[in-house]
């Protein structure tokens, strides 16, 4: 990598793109974001659905205050105080097969000293299973997480195997135990003050998205929408011009690219490259429900139909399912019947369907599985001036909305550092 000093064509508008884009504007750089789609935000989003006249996210996200990067990233653009959520570490569940409800209530101490009080851990569990969490530091490579716990216990069962889905979207037996282990070191083993659960009050797009495009553009940046780099064209070891449908936009000696598009684009644009080819759907199931009905929460349900994590705002109601390829081909009409019986299973609800919206994000994530995971390339290419970002580069962590900003820090910092 040469030190380029001009400016900056960052191509992708998801958190990657922003994230480095957000870093080279405040670093002096002229940037020129190009974005595909009609708005920003890829993975990430919000827009107005017209079924169900509101507006919904792709799908709901969750943050945990371990993110470092996200709320560096939220507070540069000044939207900390839009996220919303109980303000502690707090995960409820409702067993929908036994009926018990519990709530896992971290400490917010480094030391675990709230795991001596049985109110707190998961029911069923004791002091000494939670050992098995150290135990996933020393994981190996290729060790899933499912065979570094023991299959029946209460503790997998009821915290491990619901967290392991939701945070690698990838079911345990073939998910990487190493790659949960990272989201853990820097969350749950850091005590009850790292894991502090928190979601867009509003929505993604008005916490995460619409705010950054708004910070580039007052600093000069210039965002195209609508835009989409269809080639990289090469000279040498370096990209001389991006092709796009009308005409290719040349790059001066000192202008560098940031390639922030998802992996399989990324392989389109640079066939030699080495990047995660298998994906992971995720399902989100929106019911628009009284804006006065329900007060604004999550909760995890095990042993229902298909239901994972339910998440209530003021007038929509969402259900996710992780590690989705199991049920994505199904017709949305089915999927929407069985996760309303299992909403109405626990929350008090009218029996008749309100209106509903299945959004199927089929290549969600990269699956979080070893094999993938040693496919992800570092932001480095041999290209000196092209850098990469993205959740699926190797940024140590599973496709999250903190990897993909780290990604896109990682980038800047490469085309930052001379
Ligand atoms: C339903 C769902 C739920 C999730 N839940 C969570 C969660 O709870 N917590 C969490 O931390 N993470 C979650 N994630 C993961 C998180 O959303 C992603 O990791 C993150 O948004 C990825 O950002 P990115 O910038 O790497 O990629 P993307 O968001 O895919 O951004 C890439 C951008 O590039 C654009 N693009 C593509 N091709 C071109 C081209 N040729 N030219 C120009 N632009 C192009 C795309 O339109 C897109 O805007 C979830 C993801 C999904 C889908």
């Amino acid at each position: 990598m040469s030190y380029v000093s001009g400016p900056v064509h960052v191509v992708g508008g998801g958190l990657a793109g922003l994230s480095a884009a957000l870093a080279l504007a405040e670093a002096g750089r002229q940037i020129n974001l190009y974005e595909a789609g009609p708005s920003a935000g890829g993975r990430c989003r919000s827009y107005f659905d017209r079924g169900l006249g509101c507006r919904i996210d792709n799908g709901n996200h969750l943050l945990l205050s371990g993110n470092r990067a996200a709320y560096a990233y939220l507070d540069r653009i000044g939207t900390r105080h839009s996220m919303g959520g109980p303000g502690y570490a707090l995960f409820p569940f409702h067993d929908l097969e036994s009926g018990e409800r519990w709530t896992v209530r971290p400490g917010a101490g480094r030391y675990p000293w709230w795991l001596l009080d049985r109110g707190r851990r998961v029911p069923g569990t004791r002091l000494r299973d939670y050992l098995g969490l150290l135990a996933l530091r020393r994981a190996a490579a290729e060790a899933t997480v499912a065979s570094l716990f023991a299959a029946g216990s209460a503790l997998y069962r009821r915290l491990i195997e619901p967290l392991a889905i939701a945070v690698l979207n990838t079911l345990p037996a073939e998910a990487s135990g190493r790659l949960l282990a990272a989201v853990l070191a820097e969350t749950l083993l850091l005590g009850g003050s790292a894991c502090i659960p928190a979601f867009p009050r509003m929505g993604l797009s008005e916490s995460f998205i619409d705010p950054a495009i708004a910070w580039l553009r007052a600093r000069g940046g210039e965002v195209q929408f609508g835009r989409r780099i269809a080639a990289l064209v090469m000279e040498g070891e370096r990209v001389a011009a991006l092709g796009t449908a009308d005409g290719p936009v040349r790059l001066g000696p000192d202008e560098a690219v940031v390639l922030a598009v998802p992996a399989w684009v990324a392989v389109d644009l640079l066939p030699e490259l080495d990047a995660p080819d298998t994906h992971e759907s995720i399902l989100n199931v929106h019911f628009r429900i009284d804006a006065e009905r329900g007060q604004a929460g999550f909760i995890g349900l095990l042993g229902g139909g298909m239901a994972e994590w339910i998440f209530v705002k003021p007038g929509v109601l969402s259900v996710t399912i992780s590690a989705a390829n199991r049920f994505v081909d199904r017709p949305a009409e089915a999927i929407a019947e069985t996760v309303w019986r299992d909403v109405r299973a626990t929350c008090d609800l009218p029996e008749r369907m309100p209106p509903v919206r299945v959004v199927k994000e089929r290549r969600a994530t990269f699956a979080a599985t070893a094999a993938q995971h040693r496919r992800r390339p570092p932001a480095r290419t041999r290209l000196a001036n092209l850098v990469l970002a993205g959740d699926w580069t190797a940024t140590g962590l599973p496709a999250t909305i903190e990897g993909a900003i780290r990604s896109g820090q990682t980038a800047a910092s490469l085309l930052l550092a001379a």
